[in-house]
């Protein structure tokens, strides 16, 4: 049905990230088809940047990146699954990395459980609204 399926990753909610893997991976359907798994890591103001013990951002990046690729093992996620790191605002980025690799459908959850009260959170939202492929939501 699909043959690249970006799917982002707040590493700092694991609770849903299985589940997003296990969808993305039944919406690959071509031998050629890929998954893009991304976490993007939000810029703290300068102001609190400054107050942060050096080297702190190289070990954020290499958790973020440790945890992808856990995840990706964990999953059986075939060798020609890409893992990208971005910085920024989650949804502006997401939106951006769909664009930039072409994806043919996003993988995203609605919401942290337990908050299963509001239909979507606020970067599902932006994604879902601002997104130029499909968008699949997990509620
Ligand atoms: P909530 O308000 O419950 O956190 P969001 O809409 O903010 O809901 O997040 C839902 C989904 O958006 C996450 O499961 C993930 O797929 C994606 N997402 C949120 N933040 C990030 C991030 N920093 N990097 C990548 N994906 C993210």
């Amino acid at each position: 049905m699909f043959k690249k399926v970006l799917v982002p990753i707040d590493v700092s909610h694991a609770e849903r990230n299985g589940e997003l893997i296990e969808r993305a991976k039944q919406l690959v359907d071509t031998p050629d088809g890929v998954i893009s798994i991304l976490n993007v890591i939000e810029d703290v103001p300068g102001y609190v940047a400054a107050e942060l013990p050096a080297g702190i951002h190289e070990r954020v990046l290499e958790r973020a990146r440790n945890e992808l690729e856990n995840l990706a093992k964990k999953h059986d996620l075939p060798a020609s699954t890409e893992i990208h790191l971005a910085h920024g605002h989650p949804s502006k980025q997401i939106l951006e990395a769909s664009e930039k690799g072409d994806a043919d459908v996003i993988v995203i959850a609605s919401h942290q459980p337990g908050l299963a009260d509001y239909f979507l959170g606020s970067v599902a939202g932006k994604v879902v609204r601002h997104a130029h492929c499909c968008v699949m939501v997990l509620r």
